[in-house]
């Protein structure tokens, strides 16, 4: 091992950015915009998890423009982002990306993109942007207060910095902030699919399908596991703390639907037939069992009675979350332990969390990667104006 080294700048501030994701760069851009040298810290090439983002085309952020009402979407920070947001909320996103040189556009669900349609082309711009950054290649272990400072030990040597921003994200231990006595809640996955006790056939999708429990509506996907699809990543989110088993019951076709009439009407009819015009034929006759071949004259009240049960009260035990699909994690620094106007840590001056470390999560749609960006501009804007 080599000595703690020390990163000299011109501003007196020695600046380490741990984690190259999508807050640690976004952080470095600011601060080297703003004149200052940073020292980006990742084992990994920088911004390598951008990639995936939006299934490669990069969700952004979201067309929602009140920053209490983007909030909202958060179920693990809401209050707290009020002041991050009020800082830098979706307008400052669109500028700060006409400014990167990446064009965006406005799905008709709100989420936002590149206009190029790729992950890759917005990596590409930023890092065009942050060359100027020291970018480190190892692994850190972990970070101590030596007085003043901190020493941050790596695979390969011992540093030490003034200023640290802790950017390494959800996915990768937290264990190496062990030494800084802080709250830490414990990571779970998050905007994942769900185990359950019943299988459907793979595949099917059912459109606006209504969680009588959480009172939301979303498409849910039949698979192999389980349940996903967008309805199911806000479950996972929303239940996300949660302990297993739990049971969930769905409005499968939540609108007016007289099927007595429809028995009436159609009496030489196979059931399966007529319930295929409001629900896909597969899960129909999943749904249906022993009853889809049977004529409509032939249903008496009571079964009619069960299937419209089926449909408005449809019952699944969840099991657990489907391992290795998770988008983002819950959990992370507890947000107590931070100054929601900095990012700075209250406990220790000069040393910052942002993005997924953070204990904050929103839903899908680009708020993930919002908090990314929001918190790396609200502590480069602290250490900026320390260094002046
Ligand atoms: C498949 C997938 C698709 C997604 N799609 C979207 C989307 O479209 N829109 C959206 O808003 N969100 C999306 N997300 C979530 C979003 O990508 C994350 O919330 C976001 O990247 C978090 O940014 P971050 O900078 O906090 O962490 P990350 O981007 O995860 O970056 C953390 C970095 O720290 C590095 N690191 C970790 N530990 C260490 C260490 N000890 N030493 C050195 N380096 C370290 C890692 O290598 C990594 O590069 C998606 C996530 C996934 C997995």
């Amino acid at each position: 091992m080599k000595p703690a080294r020390r990163q000299t700048t011109l501003s007196g501030r020695n600046i380490a950015i741990i984690g190259a994701g999508a807050s640690g760069c976004l952080c470095a851009y600011f601060l080297l915009k703003a004149g200052l040298d940073v020292n980006l810290f990742d084992f990994s090439s920088p911004l390598r998890t951008l990639l995936p983002t939006g299934g490669g085309r990069c969700n952004l952020a979201h067309a929602e423009y009140d920053f209490k009402e983007l909030a909202k979407n958060y179920p693990r920070g809401e209050k707290f982002l009020y002041s991050v947001f009020s800082q830098f909320s979706t307008y400052d996103t669109l500028a700060l990306f006409e400014e990167l040189g990446i064009k965006t556009y406005v799905q008709e669900n709100g989420r936002i993109f590149p206009q190029s349609n790729s992950a890759k082309e917005v990596r590409e711009k930023i890092l065009n942007k942050i060359t100027k950054a020291n970018f480190i290649k190892e692994k850190v272990s972990f970070i101590e207060r030596i007085g003043s400072e901190y020493k941050i030990t790596t695979n390969k040597a011992k540093y030490l910095f003034t200023d640290v921003v802790a950017a390494s994200g959800g996915h990768w231990g937290i264990e190496i902030f062990k030494h800084l006595d802080l709250s830490i809640n414990p990571q779970v996955p998050s905007l994942v699919g769900l185990n359950s006790d019943i299988k459907a056939p793979s595949g099917i999708v059912l459109k606006n399908v209504y969680s009588k429990d959480l009172k939301i509506s979303d498409d849910i996907l039949f698979t192999h596991f389980g349940i996903s699809g967008p309805l199911t990543f806000k479950i996972s989110s929303i239940k996300a703390r949660d302990k297993f088993p739990y049971k969930l019951s769905f409005d499968l076709y939540p609108k007016e639907f007289e099927l007595q009439n429809l028995l009436n009407t159609y009496p030489h009819k196979e059931l399966k037939n007529i319930l295929s015009e409001f629900l896909p034929l597969n899960f129909v006759k999943y749904l249906l069992g022993d009853f889809a071949e049977v004529k409509a004259h032939k249903i008496n009240g009571k079964v009619r009675d069960e299937i419209l049960e089926k449909i408005h009260n449809f019952q699944l035990t969840i099991t657990g979350t489907n391992k290795g699909e998770e988008t983002v994690s819950a959990g992370g620094v507890d947000l107590k332990e931070i100054n929601p106007k900095t990012m700075e840590c209250k406990k220790h001056p000069h040393l910052y969390f942002t993005g997924e470390i953070l204990d904050i999560d929103g839903f899908c749609g680009g708020f993930n990667l919002q908090n990314a960006w929001s918190t790396a501009f609200s502590a480069a804007q602290d250490i900026i104006s320390q260094a002046e």
